[in-house]
């Protein structure tokens, strides 16, 4: 397994739409090992592939309730509101606040090729809502109000 650079803001690939996974291969098993390792490095809860430069739709999340990978993955089904602050890898040093669903449903496919679903609401909502902009292109600080320098 290998760390990878996570990329930062004004990096293009960060403004890609990223493709989807037409087959999980080796190479995607291998880019979901790496990325969660990335995670975990970083502290981070979550990251999608774009993040360490692979323009894929593949994201890794983890809230504190154990690694959630996904390949593909579309939410379907929004409820409710809710506006909370955020900070994201390929940002640092900023947050500020995003209003996002409260509640999420999203659909994807695991690492066998298994159709899977989860149901998220507060962190883990606002962290499948943040990680799949970034397969459309969307960072965080598009969406936010009141953004504040942290150290
Ligand atoms: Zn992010």
């Amino acid at each position: 397994m290998a760390i990878y650079r996570i990329v930062k803001i004004g990096d293009p690939v960060l403004r890609e739409k990223a493709r989807p996974v037409p087959e999980i291969t080796p190479n995607v098993i291998k880019l979901l090992d790496n990325m969660a390792q990335t995670l975990y490095d970083a502290q981070g809860l979550g990251l999608a592939a774009p993040q360490v430069g692979v323009a894929k739709r593949v994201v890794v999340i983890d809230v504190g309730e154990g690694l959630i990978e996904l390949i593909n993955p579309e939410i379907i089904r929004k409820e409710g509101l809710d506006t909370d602050f955020e900070g994201c890898l390929s940002v640092p040093g900023l947050r500020g606040e995003v209003q996002r669903a409260a509640r999420v449903t999203v659909k994807a496919l695991n690492r066998k090729g298994g159709e899977v679903k989860y149901e998220g609401e507060e962190m883990l909502a606002r962290c499948f809502q943040h990680e799949l902009d970034h397969l459309e292109g969307i960072l965080f600080v598009d969406k936010a109000q009141n953004l504040t320098k942290i150290k």
